[in-house]
């Protein structure tokens, strides 16, 4: 099969490499689409120590069922479906306090899926795997992994409708949020990002949008939330100088979700007298759980949440590094490819 094998960072080559075999108790899985995902291009970039080169990348992916092993379930043959890439093992302690996204022991698909065919063994299909009516937009459900991630969010922040949101950062994952925000009946959605042409995305999605270039940010949060203020912070930027600057938007009790992914060796400068005397709380989340993937799938397959405006390129497989390119230099929000 072809695969976009990653060799290091800046090197993502298409090879032909052995088809993946069903054991007795595996699914083959013919990928259709997969979401070029932050991850990826992190690794891309910089390289990440979860994929050591070579291998395939890709984790976001929708696609067809077309053949069983002898202990699989034979009428799944033809189906089409959606997978979480990683599902816990629902026994550990993590997993117990319901920490499903930490569990140390998951299990999963059979590689990245950057390429035309995984398996899925049978004990991860029964836990993450979604089977989709025949008419449904497989390019929109290839992303149920990002979307379930924001809802892993919106839980962890413990998000109600009439809430004032600010979402730092437009890329992708920010708009999500914006989208399941506004659907999920937020009162205001606030998104913030230097690139104009995802807060016109953000903006067609319901949210009010600024330009911290242009825009003092405290009083146009002031302005749009009056006295009510915000209840929620989303950092959707891998910045600790993002974290900081949440700080000075948060009002009594505002809790604050560190959403992007910093390095492990950064520290942040913040004042604890608002943890203290405004109740601030500094959160984070990290993946999702199960039924956050399940959750998903669903809202994507009812058409209640869309990512039409999200997905700005659908790109051929044998095109990746371009898909990559692009990305890297925001010239499309959201890339996935077409397999
Ligand atoms: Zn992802
Ligand atoms: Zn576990």
């Amino acid at each position: 099969m072809k695969a976009a094998m990653y060799q290091g960072p800046g090197k993502i080559e298409l090879t032909d490499v052995p088809d993946p075999q069903p054991q007795k108790n595996e699914y083959l899985v013919k990928v259709m689409y997969s979401g070029l995902c932050g991850t990826d291009l992190k690794t891309f970039k910089q390289g990440h120590r979860f994929f050591p080169p070579p291998c395939i990348l890709g984790h976001e992916f929708s696609g067809v069922i077309i053949d069983a092993g002898t202990e699989a379930d034979q009428s799944l043959i033809g189906s089409k479906i959606t997978c979480a890439p990683y599902v816990p093992c629902h026994n550990c302690t993590d997993c117990r306090n319901e920490l499903y996204e930490l569990c140390n022991h998951k299990d999963g698909i059979s590689s990245g899926t950057f390429c035309e065919y995984i398996t899925i063994p049978k004990t991860v299909a029964e836990k993450g795997m979604v089977v989709l009516s025949d008419d449904c937009n497989m390019v929109e459900l290839s992303l149920a992994e990002p979307v379930a991630c924001v809802l892993n969010s919106v839980r962890k922040l413990g998000f109600k409708p009439g809430n004032n949101v600010l979402v730092m950062g437009a890329g992708p994952m920010g708009l999500i949020h914006a989208e399941i925000l506004k659907k999920f009946g937020a009162n205001q959605v606030l998104v913030t990002d230097f690139n104009e042409q995802r807060l016109a995305v953000a903006r067609e999605l319901g949210a009010h949008v600024a330009n911290p270039k242009q825009t003092d940010l405290r009083q146009w949060i002031d302005g749009q939330t009056g006295a009510d203020g915000l209840t929620d912070i989303v950092v959707a930027i891998g910045t600790p100088q993002a974290v900081e600057e949440a700080f000075n938007y948060a009002g009594n009790g505002t809790t604050i979700n560190i959403f992007g992914g910093l390095a492990s060796d950064t520290r942040i400068n913040i004042d604890p007298n608002s943890i203290h005397y405004k109740e601030v709380r500094l959160i984070g989340s990290f993946g999702f759980a199960p039924n956050d993937f399940k959750m998903a799938a669903r809202l994507l397959q009812s058409h209640s949440i869309s990512l039409g405006k999200i997905v700005t390129s659908v790109i051929e497989l044998k095109s990746i590094e371009e898909a990559f390119a692009m990305s890297l230099r925001q010239e499309t929000i959201k890339a996935v490819i077409s397999i």
